[in-house]
């Protein structure tokens, strides 16, 4: 028999983080998605709740969460706000490259820092001229004395302006493409780091993204994570785990539009009944409904190839993400239309659920690069 119910300590993690949205994260949804400001505050209580660092061990200062857990804390910050949790899960992606790849005394000493000095990470590898292509980065890292010198320019990167540390991801061998590719540990305030400008953007409106310019920024080589080269492979390795993150996110909203929506249609009386003794409008809400309990079966699937170290981990986590989120888009669009003039007001938060939902059919590698990795993976095994 396969048992899904959750554990104890998976059902405490899964009640911490939706209290902590109902008290922190829905009252003040609205607001930043209006006026696109980053919620501050919000994001100090998530850091005194344990709240950021679900994943991290416990000995380097996190909550020392298994990725099933974490998936299941993902789910509830999606069902607040997307925007606030993709703050929160990015500063979890540009820790793993530290965890995954990095010596016992750079996780040591890294994490001393993160933890001492609360600083939240940006993860730096999107260029103007490589998205989905990464292996064509510009960056480069060039090796002088017992340093590095940095230089290029980083695109569409999360926390960028209010983050304590950058994860970049730079070429120390211009020539050896992907191979090429190493990551830096790189302090905000460095001299030679330079926010150039802000994004402006459709949904996800709480969480900022920033154009960043590196120019002759010194790192010192202990700030080298993993071995020069190694960034290719940490940086697929951290995403076969952030994937199923963007996912959760997805899930999340999804089920609250869901929630929101069928609850408001079982009230709106049209033609003397309910709307939804309309099977146009039930089986919509069913469909919902069926997608979003198919979704978590593949989340937590992925997660538990995770938290097991099994194999097909890569294809299971694209799997999710490509999955969940396509749905999540659809679900947040009907959840509108379930609403008709209503859905689309700003009164209600379903139209904001719709913005929210398309990011994530984008970053962490597009829904047709999950696609691309789904084929490869099936056609490498046969
Ligand atoms: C709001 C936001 C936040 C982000 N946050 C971060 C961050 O924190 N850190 C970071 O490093 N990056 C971040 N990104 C970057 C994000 O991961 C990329 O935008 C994404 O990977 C796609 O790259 P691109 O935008 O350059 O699209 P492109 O690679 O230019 O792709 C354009 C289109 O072509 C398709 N395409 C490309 N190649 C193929 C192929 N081989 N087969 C089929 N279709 C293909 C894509 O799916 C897409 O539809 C963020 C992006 C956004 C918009």
């Amino acid at each position: 028999m396969i048992d899904l119910s959750l554990s104890a300590p998976q059902q405490e993690v899964r009640d911490k983080f939706r209290s902590f949205a109902d008290r922190h994260i829905i009252p003040a949804r609205m607001h930043h998605d209006r006026d696109s400001s980053f919620p501050f505050e919000i994001m100090n209580k998530a850091w005194d709740e344990g709240i950021f660092n679900s994943p991290i061990p416990e000995q380097y200062g996190g909550s020392g969460c298994s990725f099933t857990e974490s998936a299941l804390a993902s789910e509830e910050l999606g069902a607040g706000c997307v925007g606030m949790g993709i703050t929160i899960d990015t500063h979890t992606l540009a820790c793993l490259p530290i965890l995954l790849s990095g010596s016992q005394s750079c996780r040591t000493s890294l994490f001393g820092q993160i933890m001492k000095r609360r600083m939240i990470g940006a993860f730096c590898l999107t260029e103007p001229d490589a998205g989905s292509d990464i292996g064509n980065l510009k960056t480069t890292a060039e090796r002088k004395g017992g340093s590095y010198i940095l230089n290029g320019r980083k695109r569409f990167i999360t926390n960028g302006e209010i983050a304590g540390f950058h994860t970049v991801f730079a070429k120390t061998d211009s020539s050896a493409g992907a191979r090429g590719i190493s990551i830096f540990f790189v302090p905000a305030g460095v001299a030679g780091v330079k926010i150039v400008s802000r994004m402006d953007k459709m949904g996800q409106r709480a969480a900022v993204q920033n154009e960043i310019e590196y120019e002759n920024v010194e790192i010192p080589q202990e700030y080298l994570i993993g071995t020069e080269g190694g960034g290719f492979k940490t940086a697929m390795k951290t995403f076969n785990r952030t994937r199923i993150s963007i996912a959760a996110l997805a899930l999340g909203n999804a089920r609250a539009a869901w929630e929101y929506a069928g609850n408001w249609a079982s009230r709106r009386i049209q033609f003397g009944k309910p709307v939804t003794v309309n099977q146009g409008v039930s089986f919509k809400l069913a469909d919902m409904r069926t997608e979003i309990e198919a979704a978590r079966l593949l989340i937590w699937n992925a997660a538990s190839a995770i938290d097991r170290n099994t194999s097909e981990q890569a294809m299971l986590s694209s799997m999710a993400k490509y999955y969940a989120t396509d749905k999540a888009m659809r679900i947040t669009e009907d959840a509108v239309q379930v609403m008709g003039g209503e859905g689309y007001s700003k009164e209600h938060p379903v139209e904001k659920m719709m913005r929210d939902a398309k990011l994530c059919q984008i970053y962490e590698g597009t829904n047709e690069i999950q696609k691309l990795i789904i084929s490869k993976n099936m056609f490498s095994r046969s």
